[in-house]
């Protein structure tokens, strides 16, 4: 009998938050990897950071092949972030921020370009400093206009960005793990632009997470955006 049984249980018993589609594939995927590992305390810990939902959210992604985008490398208009949160990351995604970071502390910085840019943005290539651990907020935005990016990144409304559904179940995927956990492990999420921010500030790895760690409500609000989002599109 495999060792992650109670917690494959528990999986299958919780729901998301967002469009019960997406919970259903966040829920398979989230199954199928705990139950290729042997481990039940490694399992809970990649649950508990995120590790898990990020893996099922990379695997979505890495399916995908979305025709006539206009990203390259040193477009950053997506990395001007709004307000100062800057998007939803887990904990393992933020310890990774941190890894590539926290070795340019004190070099200029986005920042340097665009004062609501991203921390981990190289001012004078515009390329991300920290692109290998980029979040999967990153990863899954794309957009077939630079000029609607730019747009956007001015606070107007422009077609062409967009956030592609592996984002949405990476985020379900989280809700998952934090319900099937709950009074097991904490499930925390993070701000991108804080945890960036600290990192390059040289802030140590537990200043970095506690200046990042979310209010448990960001994100049900994140994943009431996504589901209104889904049911838009
Ligand atoms: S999302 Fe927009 S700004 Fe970002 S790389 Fe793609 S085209 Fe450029
Ligand atoms: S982590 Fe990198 S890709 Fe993501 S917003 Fe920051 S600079 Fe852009």
């Amino acid at each position: 009998m495999s060792k992650t049984l109670p917690l494959l249980d528990r999986l299958k018993k919780v729901r998301s938050g967002s469009a019960p589609a997406v919970t259903d594939g966040a829920q398979r995927g989230l199954m199928a990897y705990v139950a290729a590992q042997s481990d039940v305390g490694r399992a809970t810990k990649e649950l508990a950071d995120g590790t898990a939902a990020t893996g099922v959210g990379r695997v979505a992604l890495s399916g995908l092949s979305p025709r006539g985008l206009a990203c390259s490398n040193g477009c950053a208009f997506c990395c001007i972030l709004s307000g100062d949160d800057g998007g939803t990351i887990t904990e393992s995604e933020a310890v990774a921020l941190h890894r590539a970071l926290s070795p340019l502390s004190g070099q200029p910085d986005g920042r340097a370009w665009h004062p609501d840019a991203c921390p981990s943005l190289d001012p004078e290539t515009r390329s991300c400093r920290a692109y290998d651990a980029r979040p999967m907020i990153c990863r899954a935005y794309v957009s077939t206009d630079v000029e609607a990016c730019k747009a956007v990144s001015e606070g107007q409304a422009a077609n062409g960005p967009g956030t592609l559904g592996p984002y949405h179940t990476y985020l379900a995927a989280i809700g998952l793990s934090r319900a099937a956990l709950k009074g097991v492990k904490r499930v925390s999420t993070y701000a991108l632009s804080k945890v960036a921010a600290a990192a390059v500030d040289g802030a140590s790895l537990e200043d970095t997470l506690a200046a990042g760690r979310h209010a448990p409500s960001e994100l049900e609000a994140e994943l009431k955006r996504s589901k209104r989002d889904l049911s838009r599109s």
